[in-house]
C-alpha cells in the first residue's frame, strides 16, 4: 500500500506564541494560503476557524489545541495548535511531546515575553526544533532587531535572521529575502529604497555565508576556497543546524497585513523537521520493562500516543492520536498498554480546522482523530496487541488553585459528578478532590483563568450551572528536622489480635523532590510483604499534614527497623503503625507551610510604573527586574499566589486598561511566620 504522502513530507509542527503574538491571525493566514478555509477568518470579530470553542471565542483566546491539517507544495503540514496562556501549560507539554517542529511568533513590539521564555524552556525540555516569526511589524513600535537580541540574550539560543524588514510600521513595505538573494516588494516601495535594500541584502547574505560557514562544515569547505555558494547549499545547512538545534532561523511579517506568510509556509516545509528526522521514540516493554526503540517506518508494529482527548457535542468523544510507527486500519483492535485493556479504534478522521475527513486507515507519522474509543486518557500509549510498548506518560504540573463548588440545584450533585469526571479525563491539569470532613466538592487547577474557563465548559457543553467559593491557594506542608519516630499498633485483647511496629526515620528532601520511600529493614525485623502496608500508611499520613491539614511534600522516609508477630501481624496493622510514627513524628519535625510563588510579568507604559510597583509591593512581592525601552518597560516579580487575587483588574485600573501581565507558577516557598499562625488558627489546629 502507498503512503498518502512520503514521510520525508511531513511536518508535524505547533504555532507556539505568547498570547496576542498573533498565533490564531497567523494560522489563519496559513489555513487561506493552503486552502483550507475560503474566507479568512478574523480573531477580532471572533470568527477564527481555530478558535472552534465557544468561550474562546469570546476571549479571543486560543484554549485548546485543535489539530488541522494541511497542504503546501505537495508536503502535508500538521498544525497542533497550542494555547498561549500560561494556565493551560498542560496543553503546551501536551502538545510539545507530539510536535517534531515549532513555529515561534513573538509580537515585534512587545519581543521575547515571559511566557515565551516559558514556553521556549518546555520546548528544549522535549527537543523541539524552532523557527521564529517576528510579527506586527506593521505595529508601531515594532523592532525586528531588538527582537532578535532579545532571542539571543533570553532564550539563548543563536538567532539567524534569514530575512529583514524593509521599514517598519506604516512604512513596513518589503522583505530582504537573504537566502534566495531576492528583495518581495509590497506595493509603495520605491525605487530608493529598493535600491537600499539591494545593498543591505549583498551584505548581509554574505555574512550569513559566513556565519554558515563557522557552523557547517559543508559550507566551510566551499567557503574557504572561495566558491559560490547556492541558495540549496545554504538551506540545506540551515535545515541541518535547524534540526540539530544549534540555531533558530527568524523571518518576519505581518499575519494581520498577509505579509510574509507564505515566506513562513516556505520555511516550515524547508527547515523543520520530518518524523523521519527526528530521533526513534523510545519505549518499554509493559510486561518486561525492557528498553525499545520504534523506528518511524510503516513497516514497524503500530505504536500511537493519545495526546488529547475532548468531547465534541455532536460527535461525541474524539481522541487525537500521533502514530509513531506502522500503520493501522480504522476498527482496528489495539492495546492501551498504559491500562493493559484492549479496545476498538472506531473510526478515524483527519482533521480539518472547520471539517473532518473519514479516512480508512492511518500510518507513521500521522496525527489523526478516532471516534469510539471509551477507556482512554490523554496521555495513554495505543499499540498492535502482539506487539506491546508504553511510551514515557505526560507529565503535568500539580494544581496550585482550588475552589469549592456545587450544583445550583441539590438533584443535580450525580450531574455534577459525572460533568467533572469528563473535564478531568480531558484535562490532566485539572482535579476534583471531594472533602469528607465538609462534604464539598472541591475543584482544582493551574490558575483563576483556568479555573473560570472549567465552569463555563460545564455550563456551554454540559449545562451545569455551579455556585462557586472564593478560588483557595494549595498549600503544602513540609518539616525542617529528621527524626527518628516509632509506631505499634498492638491489640492483643481477645478475638483476633492486631500487631504492627516500626521505626522510621523522617527526613526533610530537596524543594521539588516530592516523596521518597526506603525500606532498609536488614534482619527480618519485618517480613518484606509487609513494606507496601508501610508505605501505605505513609503516604496516607502525608495526605494531611500536621501542622494545618495540606500535603506534606519533599520528604524522604526510610523505614529501617520494627517487630512482628507470626500469627497477629496483618497489612493493616502495620499500615496503622506507620501512620502512627507519621502522625507523631511530623509533629516533631518542625513542620512548616509552603506556599505557591508565581512568576509575574507586567508591560506597562512607563508613566504607570512607579503606580504598579507601589501595588506589588503591597502584595509581598519580589522585584527581580525592570527592564525600560522607549515608552514602555517592564517588570519581572515573584508574588505568593495569596496575593495575585484580584490583580488583573487593579492593574486595569491603575493603567487605564494599558498594561499588560503574565503570571504562571514558579516555585514553592516557607510561609512568612505570621501568616503560618493565621492558617494554622483558621484551620483549627494550633499548637
Ligand atoms: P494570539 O493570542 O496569539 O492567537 O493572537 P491573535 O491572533 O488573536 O492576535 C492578537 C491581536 O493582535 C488581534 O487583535 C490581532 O488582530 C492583532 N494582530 C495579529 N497579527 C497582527 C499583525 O501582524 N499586525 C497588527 N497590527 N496586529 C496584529
Amino acid at each position: 500500500m502507498s503512503r498518502t504522502f512520503p514521510l520525508e513530507k511531513i511536518r508535524n509542527i505547533g504555532i507556539i506564541a505568547h498570547i496576542d503574538a498573533g498565533k490564531t491571525t497567523a494560522t489563519e493566514m496559513i489555513l487561506h494560503h493552503t486552502k483550507r478555509t475560503y474566507k479568512v477568518g478574523s480573531v477580532d470579530e471572533g470568527t477564527a476557524v481555530m478558535d472552534w470553542m465557544e468561550q474562546e471565542r469570546e476571549r479571543g483566546i486560543t484554549i485548546t489545541s485543535a489539530a488541522t491539517t494541511c497542504h503546501w507544495r505537495e508536503h502535508c503540514i500538521n498544525i497542533i495548535d497550542t494555547p498561549g496562556h500560561v494556565d493551560f501549560t498542560a496543553e503546551v507539554e501536551r502538545s510539545l511531546r507530539v510536535l517534531d517542529g515549532g513555529v515561534v511568533i513573538f509580537d515585534g513590539v512587545a519581543g521575547v515575553e515571559a511566557q515565551s521564555e516559558a514556553v521556549w524552556r518546555q520546548a528544549d525540555k522535549y527537543g523541539v526544533a524552532r523557527i521564529c516569526f517576528i510579527n506586527k511589524m506593521d505595529r508601531i513600535g515594532a523592532d525586528f532587531h531588538h527582537t532578535v537580541t532579545m532571542i539571543n540574550e533570553r532564550l539563548r539560543i543563536k538567532a539567524l535572521p534569514l530575512q529583514l524588514p524593509i521599514g517598519s510600521e506604516k512604512d513596513f513595505r518589503g522583505i530582504i529575502d537573504l537566502v534566495e538573494n531576492k528583495i518581495i516588494a509590497f506595493p509603495d516601495l520605491d525605487s530608493a529604497s529598493i535600491e537600499d535594500s539591494e545593498t543591505l541584502l549583498a551584505k548581509h547574505r554574505q555574512a550569513l555565508i559566513g556565519n554558515l560557514a563557522e557552523l557547517d562544515e559543508q559550507i566551510m569547505l566551499p567557503y574557504l576556497d572561495g566558491q559560490d555558494i547556492s541558495a540549496s547549499q545554504i538551506k540545506a545547512a540551515i535545515r541541518r543546524l535547524t534540526i540539530s538545534n544549534c540555531v533558530v532561523p527568524v523571518f518576519c511579517g505581518s499575519a494581520l497585513r498577509d505579509r510574509g506568510i507564505q515566506l513562513l509556509l516556505d520555511a516550515i516545509v524547508d527547515y523543520l523537521p520530518s518524523p523521519l528526522d527526528i530521533p526513534a521514540i523510545s519505549a518499554i516493554n509493559p510486561k518486561s520493562g525492557e528498553k525499545i526503540l520504534r523506528l518511524a517506518s510503516d513497516d514497524e508494529p503500530f505504536s500511537a500516543l493519545a495526546f488529547k482527548t475532548v468531547s465534541d457535542p455532536f460527535m461525541g468523544r474524539l481522541v487525537y492520536l500521533r502514530v509513531y510507527s506502522g500503520r493501522v486500519k480504522a476498527g482496528a483492535q489495539v492495546l492501551n498498554s498504559t491500562i493493559d485493556k484492549k479496545e476498538r479504534l472506531g473510526k478515524l478522521y483527519v482533521m480539518h480546522a472547520n471539517h473532518r475527513e473519514e479516512i480508512d486507515h492511518t500510518e507513521t507519522g500521522s496525527i489523526v482523530a478516532s471516534l469510539g474509543l471509551k477507556m482512554i486518557s490523554t496521555g495513554d500509549t495505543l499499540c498492535e496487541p502482539t506487539r506491546p510498548v508504553l511510551f514515557e506518560p505526560i507529565r503535568f504540573a500539580e494544581p496550585v488553585l482550588s475552589m469549592a463548588i456545587e450544583p445550583k440545584t441539590k438533584a443535580d450533585q450525580d450531574k455534577l459528578d459525572d460533568t467533572l469526571a469528563k473535564l478531568a479525563m480531558e484535562d490532566p491539569s485539572f482535579k476534583i478532590y471531594h472533602d469528607k470532613e465538609t462534604g464539598q466538592t472541591l475543584i482544582s487547577g493551574m490558575g483563576e483563568l483556568h479555573l473560570e474557563v472549567l465552569m463555563e465548559r460545564m455550563f456551554r457543553e454540559y449545562g451545569m450551572k455551579v455556585n462557586a467559593g472564593k478560588p483557595q491557594v494549595a498549600y503544602k506542608e513540609t518539616i525542617t528536622l529528621t527524626v527518628d519516630s516509632e509506631g505499634r499498633f498492638i491489640r492483643q485483647s481477645g478475638g483476633k489480635g492486631q500487631y504492627g511496629h516500626v521505626w522510621l526515620r523522617i527526613e526533610p528532601g530537596e524543594r521539588g523532590s516530592g516523596f521518597e520511600f526506603r525500606d532498609q529493614i536488614r534482619s527480618g525485623a519485618i517480613p518484606k510483604e509487609f513494606t507496601p502496608s508501610v508505605k501505605a500508611g505513609v503516604k496516607s499520613a502525608l495526605q494531611s499534614g500536621g501542622l494545618a491539614g495540606y500535603p506534606v511534600i519533599d520528604v524522604r522516609v526510610t523505614l529501617y527497623d520494627g517487630s512482628f508477630h507470626e500469627v497477629d501481624s496483618s497489612g493493616l496493622a502495620f499500615k496503622m503503625a506507620a501512620f502512627m510514627a507519621m502522625r507523631d513524628g511530623m509533629d516533631k519535625a518542625k513542620p512548616i507551610i509552603l506556599e505557591p510563588i508565581m512568576e509575574v510579568e507586567i508591560t506597562t507604559p512607563n508613566q504607570f510604573m512607579g503606580d504598579i510597583v507601589g501595588d506589588l509591593s503591597s502584595r509581598r512581592a519580589h522585584i527581580e527586574g525592570i527592564e525600560g525601552r522607549d515608552d514602555f518597560s517592564s517588570v519581572r516579580c515573584l508574588v505568593p499566589l495569596a496575593e495575585t487575587f484580584g490583580f488583573a483588574g487593579d492593574l486595569r485600573s491603575l493603567s487605564q486598561g494599558r498594561a499588560s501581565h503574565t503570571m504562571q507558577f514558579h516555585h514553592y516557598e516557607e510561609l512568612p511566620a505570621n501568616l503560618t499562625e493565621q492558617i494554622t488558627t483558621r484551620m483549627g489546629r494550633t499548637r
